[in-house]
C-alpha cells in the first residue's frame, strides 16, 4: 500500500520534545525558535527526515509553523487545519492563532520582550519570507537569527531519520518530449536575455523536469531531491547524493552535467559570490541559507526559471496524459462498478474503499505510486476538505450519505487526480440540488471559451456562479496546475482567487468546484482539463482557447438534478457520458459487470 492510516501520535508526546527544544534554545541564548513545515527545497511535501513539525507539535497537516518561546508556543496554521491542529496537538502546550503573517508577528511581538532573538534555519526558510519577517519584526525590538545547526534536529538526536537515498531513475525521451539538453538551451536563452550568468535551482520537481530524471525521495511524489547550477554557457551542476546513482544513470547524466555532491553547494556558492556576476535566485523557493551565500551584491532575483517552461506541456506529454487518463478511467470504473455492489451492504468503510481503489490501480500493473493520499470521506467526513482517514476516524459508508473521494496516481506518462461525489442509497432532494448546482459550475469551466492572457482568477467565479445564485459557496480554489508525472500541484497557473498567471495552451489543470455542508457531507467534482490551442468559434472573429477534458469516469447521475440543469448543460454531461462509454467501454471489453454497470451510469438524462 503507498497510504498508511495509522492514527495521528498521542499529543502527550510534544512536551519533553518541547522541553528538549528549550535546553538547546537556552544554552544558544536563543528567545524563541521557529519550526515550519518544509525541507532545504521548499517543495510541498517534505520528507521524513524533515518532518521536525510533526515530530515536534503532533501536527501532521501539510502546512504550517510552530513558534516555541521560553514559556510558551504556538502552532500556526491555515484554515484548511484547524480542526486537525486541535486534535492532533496538545492545548495546554500549544495555542493556535491562525497563519496570517500579521497575526505571526502580532504574537512574537506579544509574547517576547524588546532584544529578544528569534532563532530559525537558515534552509527552511525562503529569502522572501525571511526578508518580510525582518522588516516586520525590527521595528518592535526584535531580531532574526540563522542558527547553524536545526535545534530541533539536535533534540530529535538519533531518532530522526536519515535523508531519503532512492534510487534516480533517467525519464525517457518517449514521455518527457524533449531534451534535458534542449530544455537547458531554453533556461540559458532565458539567462542570456536576463542579463544572468547563473541561476541556482533548488526545487525538486524543477530540477526532475531539468534533467529528465525521476525519482522517490518523497511519498507521492516521484521527485529526487537535489540542487542545481545552471550556467548562461556550459555545463550546469548537479547537486545530489551519488548514492542515488546507479554506473549507468550517472553516466548519461555525466553527458549533460557535472555531478557534485550536495556537500560541494556551498563552496560553489562562495565561489560565485566573489565572482561577482548576477546569479537568478528566485526568493520565493529559494532559502534563505542561498541568498544570504551569494550576497546581495551577486542575487538576482526571479522566478526559478523551469516553472514557466514547465507547466505548459509538449506534445509527447499531452499523449501521455490522455493514455494515462484512459488507464485510469478504467480502473476507476471497474472501481466504482465494484463500489456500488459492495457499498449496498451497509458494511463497507472508508479505509477498504481506498484499498480497493490502489487495488484496481495497481491491477494496470503501470501504477508508480499513488500522487496523494485518497481522500475518503464519507457522510460528515465529506466536509472536511483535506480529511485523512485513519483507524481511529475510518466509518461506514451508510445508505443516505454522499461518499466522496479524491485520489490520484503516478504512471510515467501522467499525473491523475480526479474526485468522485457517490450517493451510497437514496440522497436527500437537498443533496441532490446542491450536488446539480457544484455540476453546473464544473460544466460552466468545462465549456468555457476564452481569449488569451485570461488569467485562472478571471474564470473562478464560472464556477461559482450557480451556488453563489443560491446563498452558496465553497472555501477552495476552482483548479491548479498538474505536472507530468511530477506532482500533483504545480503552478504557476491556477483557476483561483490567486491565479494571476495568464492560461497558455498545453497547460493542465484540475476542474474542482465543490459544496461541503459541515457535519453532514461533502460535494466536489473533479476533472483534469487541458488548455487548447486557441480558434476562432463559428460566427466569431476572434480566437478563443477553451478547455479539453481529460479525464474520463462516469458523474453520478443519481445526484443531478435534471430540472436544474439548462439544455446546453445536459448537452454537455451526455456528450461526456457518451465518451466516456466509448473511450473506457473499449478498455473494459469482455468485462460483463463492468461494461453493464458503465452502460446504466453513461444513460443520457
Ligand atoms: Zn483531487
Ligand atoms: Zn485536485
Amino acid at each position: 500500500m503507498f497510504q498508511t492510516f495509522t492514527a495521528s501520535a498521542d499529543p502527550s508526546i510534544a512536551a519533553p520534545r518541547v522541553a528538549t527544544l528549550r535546553d538547546f534554545m537556552a544554552a544558544q541564548k536563543i528567545d524563541a525558535f521557529l519550526v515550519p513545515r518544509a525541507d532545504e527545497h521548499q517543495g510541498e511535501y517534505v520528507p521524513p527526515s524533515a518532518e521536525r513539525l510533526r515530530w515536534l507539535t503532533g501536527f501532521s497537516g501539510s502546512a504550517g509553523l510552530a513558534v516555541v518561546t521560553t514559556r510558551q508556543a504556538a502552532l500556526f496554521v491555515d484554515g484548511r487545519y484547524t480542526i486537525q491542529a486541535a486534535q492532533e496537538c496538545d492545548a495546554a502546550l500549544f495555542e493556535f492563532p491562525g497563519i496570517a503573517r500579521a497575526k505571526l508577528t502580532e504574537w512574537l511581538t506579544a509574547h517576547l520582550s524588546n532584544g529578544a532573538i528569534i532563532g530559525f534555519d537558515p534552509w527552511l526558510h525562503t529569502a522572501g519570507e525571511i526578508r518580510r519577517l525582518e522588516s516586520q519584526l525590527r521595528p518592535k525590538g526584535l531580531k532574526l537569527k540563522p542558527v547553524s545547526r536545526n535545534l530541533v534536529d539536535r533534540a530529535w538526536g538519533k531518532e530522526r531519520p536519515a535523508s531519503p537515498q532512492n534510487p534516480v531513475v533517467l525519464h525517457p525521451l518517449k514521455k518527457a518530449g524533449r531534451s534535458a539538453d534542449k530544455k537547458i538551451a531554453d533556461v540559458q536563452k532565458r539567462l542570456v536575455s536576463d542579463d544572468q550568468a547563473h541561476a541556482v535551482l533548488t526545487l525538486p520537481d524543477s530540477i526532475c523536469w531539468l534533467f529528465n530524471i525521476r525519482g522517490s525521495d518523497i511519498a507521492h511524489n516521484p521527485v529526487v531531491l537535489a540542487f542545481a547550477i545552471v550556467p548562461a554557457n556550459g555545463k550546469p551542476e548537479l547537486f545530489i547524493d551519488g548514492a542515488k546513482l546507479s554506473k549507468e544513470v550517472r553516466r548519461d547524466l555525466e553527458t549533460i552535467a557535472t555531478i557534485a555532491e550536495p556537500e560541494d553547494l556551498k563552496a560553489r556558492i562562495a565561489e560565485l559570490k566573489s565572482a561577482g556576476k548576477p546569479v537568478r535566485l528566485d526568493p520565493e523557493t529559494a532559502a534563505f541559507a542561498l541568498a544570504r551565500g551569494l550576497g546581495s551584491q551577486v542575487v538576482s532575483a526571479g522566478a526559478d526559471p523551469c516553472i514557466a517552461l514547465k507547466a505548459i506541456k509538449n506534445a509527447a506529454e499531452i499523449a501521455g496524459s490522455r493514455k494515462a487518463h484512459i488507464r485510469d478511467g478504467a480502473a476507476l470504473v471497474r472501481y466504482l462498478a465494484w463500489l456500488d455492489g459492495a457499498a449496498s451492504s451497509g458494511r463497507l468503510d472508508e479505509i477498504t474503499a481506498v484499498r480497493k481503489l490502489e487495488d484496481f490501480r495497481r491491477a494496470t500493473k503501470q501504477l508508480r505510486e499513488i500522487s496523494f493520499d485518497t481522500i475518503s470521506g464519507s457522510g460528515p467526513h465529506g466536509a472536511i476538505v483535506h480529511y485523512r482517514v485513519s483507524e481511529a476516524s475510518n466509518r461506514l459508508l451508510g445508505k443516505g450519505e454522499l461518499f466522496l473521494l479524491d485520489s490520484g496516481a503516478q504512471y510515467d506518462d501522467g499525473t491523475t487526480d480526479i474526485t468522485r461525489t457517490i450517493a451510497i442509497g437514496a440522497p436527500s432532494a437537498e443533496m441532490k440540488a446542491r450536488a446539480t448546482l457544484v455540476l453546473k459550475g464544473h460544466i460552466a469551466i468545462a465549456t468555457a471559451h476564452f481569449p488569451k492572457g485570461t488569467r485562472g482568477v478571471d474564470l473562478d467565479p464560472f464556477a461559482r456562479r450557480a451556488l453563489w445564485q443560491h446563498g452558496l459557496d465553497y472555501d477552495h480554489g476552482t483548479g491548479h496546475g498538474v505536472g507530468s508525472y511530477l506532482s500533483v500541484h504545480e503552478g504557476p497557473q491556477s483557476i483561483s482567487r490567486a491565479g494571476m498567471v495568464p492560461l497558455e495552451p498545453g497547460m493542465i489543470c484540475s476542474n474542482e468546484p465543490g459544496y461541503y455542508k459541515a457535519g453532514a457531507y461533502g460535494i466536489r467534482i473533479e476533472n483534469l482539463v487541458l488548455v487548447t490551442e486557441p480558434e476562432t468559434p463559428e460566427g466569431g472573429d476572434r480566437p478563443m482557447m477553451r478547455f479539453e477534458t481529460l479525464t474520463l469516469v462516469p458523474i453520478d447521475r443519481r445526484l443531478v438534478a435534471k430540472d436544474l440543469l439548462s439544455r446546453d448543460e445536459r448537452e454537455w454531461l451526455n456528450a461526456y457520458h457518451a465518451r466516456v462509454r466509448e473511450v473506457i467501454g473499449a478498455e473494459v471489453a469482455g468485462e460483463d459487470d463492468v461494461l453493464k454497470w458503465l452502460h446504466t451510469a453513461t444513460q443520457p438524462i
